[in-house]
């Protein structure tokens, strides 16, 4: 837990905002990582999207906390492109958070909890175990960016997230940033975009989206949820 004597959370990320918000995202990662050391992890889901985030990360440490949500319901592409992606950017400290087994037993004996609830199911297999280990960390890096959903639409570069602090770099980029920038950097794309899927998270909670639908569409098709809770307030 962060211990600024004097200083609130909110007060530092005001801060911190202040001084990185406008930075380009590599100005913004080098700073945040040198200002928190140790304690700064990035959380990945290494999905359609995010080897642009994961190489600007590994362009400053290689060895930084690589937070993946390994909730047993992953795309088996996607557990390999994490492993081919790390040993390629050279990231050394990929950490599988699972969910806890006495509580899996217990709350999804079927494995069947994402059809009937999957606010709980991600409850279960993401929220629960990331807060676990987010407590190791003053301050931790995702991948959002406004234009995805209208919730994330006037996010900060750096926001206060209960005890710690978040950190958002590619915040203002848009689509075509996030592709421009995997292009010049010739980085692999997750396999399954070439076969359609935009937005990809647990194999049984992901479809591929409509003609014309947005990216996120193909997530938890049939429920309003946009979100998987791990960026709700704490
Ligand atoms: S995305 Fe689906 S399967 Fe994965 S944790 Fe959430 S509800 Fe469960």
């Amino acid at each position: 837990m962060l211990d600024i004597p004097g200083r609130t959370v909110r007060a530092l990320a005001t801060d911190l905002d202040a001084r990185y918000g406008n930075l380009a995202p590599e100005d913004v990662l080098d700073g945040v990582i040198h200002c928190f050391g140790d304690r700064i992890a990035l959380v990945s889901s290494f999905g359609a999207d995010s080897i642009a985030l994961l190489h600007l990360v590994a362009e400053v440490k290689r060895d930084i906390p690589v937070l993946f949500l390994e909730t047993g319901m992953h795309f088996e592409e996607t557990l390999r492109y994490r492993d081919d992606v790390a040993k390629r950017l050279g990231l050394t400290n990929v950490i599988d958070l699972e969910p806890v087994f006495i509580e899996l037993s217990r709350e999804d004996p079927a494995g069947d909890l994402h059809i009937s609830d999957p606010d709980a199911c991600c409850s279960l297999r993401k929220v629960r175990p990331l807060n676990e280990a987010l407590k190791n960390y003053d301050a931790w890096i995702t991948g959002r960016r406004r234009h995805q959903t209208f919730a994330r639409s006037t996010m900060a570069v750096v926001e206060p997230d209960g005890p710690r602090i978040k950190v958002n770099p590619i915040a203002s980029w848009e689509q075509s940033d996030v592709d421009a920038y995997i292009d010049a950097h010739a980085l692999p794309r997750h396999p399954l975009v070439a076969e359609g899927f935009p937005s990809i998270g647990c194999a049984v909670c992901t479809v591929r989206p409509g003609a014309g639908g947005d990216a996120r569409d193909g997530r938890w098709k049939g429920f309003t949820k946009t979100e998987c809770g791990i960026h709700f307030s704490r």
